[in-house]
C-alpha cells in the first residue's frame, strides 16, 4: 500500500513525539511492505514564526491533498501575547474548520502495567474501555459573536453557542455507529436542565437512537458525567458530547490512566482526509529535554493504520509493542513508578521499532539478564 502522510509536528514537543511516530510508521511500512510518504507543514506558533500565520494556506492544501495528517501539538507561552488571531490555538481551531473535522475520537484503555500510575484505585480504572467521541467544529468556540461589548457603560462579554441540527446529527449518528461495533451503549451528556441547546441535543440523540435499537442510549447531566467517570468509569461504553464539554470530559477521561502522555485520538470528516493526534499539549516545560512520552503520537498513529488505511494487523502490530514495551518496565519520566526503569523519549521509540521489527531490545536483554 502506498500513502501519503502529512506531518505538523507544531511547536513544543510536538516536534519530539511526532518524530517518533514518524520512525513507528516507517518500521511498520519495512515490517509489512507499505510505501509511506511523509511532507511536512507548519502549524502553530512555529507557522506564524515562519509565515506570519498560525495556518498557512499551503498547510491547509498539503492536507488536503494527503491520506492522513499526523498532528503533533500547537502553543506555547512565548505566543501568549500575540493578538488572538495569529495565536497557535487559531491554527488548530482553523485545521478542524478547514478540514471539516467534525467528531474526535479519544478512547482511554487501561494499561494493568500503568495502573500504578493512575490516580485512581486499581478496581476502580481495571478494564476500563471507553470511547469518547466529541463535536470539534460547533458550539461555544465557533460562535458568533465572541466578543468583549459595553453595556451600560459597564465592561461585558459574550461568547456565543451554536449549533445546527444537522451538526449534532452527524456526530451523535457517528457515536451509534462505533457503539453498535463495540459494548453497544451510547452515554450522551448534556446539560438539558439549563441550556436550550442541550435540549435540542437530547431530542436529536433520542430520533437518532431509533435507528439502532440494539444501542443502549441514556443521557446524562454534564455536571454527573464528570463524577460517574471518577466514581464508575467502567459503566461507560461510547460517551458523545458537544464541544466544550467534551473538551473538558475527554481530559478527564486521560488521567484515568494514568497521564496525558499516552492517549491518541483521531479527527473525523465525512470525506477526508482524518487528523490524528496525541491528546496533550506541547508540554513548554519539557521541550527539548528528550523526555516526553512519544507514546500517544505513537498510538495516534496505530489509529490512522486501522481508521483511514484500514490496516488492522499493523495498527495492533503498533499496539502490541507499546503493550510489551510496558510490560517490559520502560517508562518515560511522566509514567515511571518505583521499580521501573526510566528511558527518553528517543529510546522509547527506540523501543518500540525493534519490538516491531523482532530486533533486540533494550527490554529482551534486559529480561536475558535479570
Ligand atoms: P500540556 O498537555 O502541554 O501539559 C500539561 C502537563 O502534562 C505538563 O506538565 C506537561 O509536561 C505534561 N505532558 C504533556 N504531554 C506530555 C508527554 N507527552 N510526556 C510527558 N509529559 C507530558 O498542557 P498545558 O501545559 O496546559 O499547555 C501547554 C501548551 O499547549 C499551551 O500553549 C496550550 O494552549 C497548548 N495545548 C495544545 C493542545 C494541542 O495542540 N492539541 C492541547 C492542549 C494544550
Amino acid at each position: 500500500m502506498k500513502k501519503q502522510i502529512a506531518v505538523l509536528p507544531g511547536d513544543g514537543i510536538g516536534k519530539e513525539v511526532t518524530k517518533g511516530a514518524v520512525d513507528v510508521l516507517q518500521a511498520i511500512g519495512d515490517r509489512f511492505d507499505h510505501q509511506f510518504e511523509f511532507t511536512y507543514g507548519h502549524i502553530g506558533g512555529v507557522a506564524y514564526e515562519v509565515t506570519g500565520s498560525p495556518l498557512p494556506d499551503e498547510t491547509v492544501e498539503l492536507c488536503k491533498q494527503s491520506d492522513a495528517v499526523l498532528l503533533g501539538a500547537v502553543g506555547g507561552p512565548k505566543y501568549d501575547t500575540l493578538p488572538v488571531h495569529l495565536r497557535p490555538e487559531r491554527g488548530l481551531l482553523k485545521i478542524r474548520k478547514d478540514l471539516d473535522l467534525y467528531a474526535n475520537l479519544r478512547p482511554t484503555t487501561f494499561y494493568a502495567s500503568l495502573a500504578d500510575s493512575s490516580p485512581l484505585r486499581k478496581e476502580i480504572i481495571q478494564d476500563v474501555d471507553m470511547l469518547m467521541v466529541r463535536e470539534l467544529t460547533g458550539g461555544l468556540y465557533f460562535g458568533k459573536p465572541s466578543e468583549r461589548r459595553t453595556v451600560d457603560e459597564k465592561e461585558a462579554v459574550v461568547d456565543t453557542l451554536f449549533y445546527k441540527r444537522e451538526e449534532m446529527v452527524r456526530v451523535i449518528e457517528l457515536a451509534f455507529q462505533l457503539a453498535d461495533k463495540r459494548g453497544k451503549k451510547v452515554t450522551s451528556v448534556d446539560k438539558a436542565n439549563v441550556l436550550e441547546s442541550s435540549r435540542m441535543w437530547r431530542e436529536v440523540a433520542e430520533e437518532v437512537a431509533k435507528r439502532y435499537p440494539s444501542v443502549k442510549l441514556e443521557h446524562m447531566l454534564v455536571d454527573n458525567a464528570a463524577m460517574q467517570l471518577i466514581k464508575n468509569p467502567k459503566s461507560f461504553d461510547v460517551v458523545v458530547t458537544e464541544n466544550l464539554f467534551g473538551d473538558i470530559l475527554s481530559d478527564e477521561a486521560s488521567v484515568l490512566t494514568g497521564s496525558l502522555g499516552m492517549l491518541p485520538s483521531a479527527s473525523l470528516s465525512e470525506n477526508g482526509p482524518y487528523l490524528y493526534e496525541p491528546i496533550h499539549g506541547s508540554a513548554p516545560d519539557i521541550e527539548g529535554k528528550n523526555i516526553a512520552n512519544p507514546l500517544a503520537a505513537i498510538l495516534s498513529a496505530a489509529m490512522m493504520l486501522r481508521v483511514s488505511f484500514g490496516l488492522e494487523e499493523e495498527a495492533a502490530a503498533v499496539e502490541k509493542a507499546v503493550d510489551e514495551v510496558l510490560n517490559a518496565g520502560l517508562r518515560t519520566k511522566d509514567i515511571l513508578s518505583e521499580g521501573k526503569r526510566a528511558v527518553s523519549t528517543s529510546e522509547m521509540v527506540a523501543e518500540v521499532k525493534a519490538c516491531i521489527l523482532g530486533h533486540e531490545t533494550i527490554s529482551s536483554i534486559m529480561g536475558a539478564y535479570a
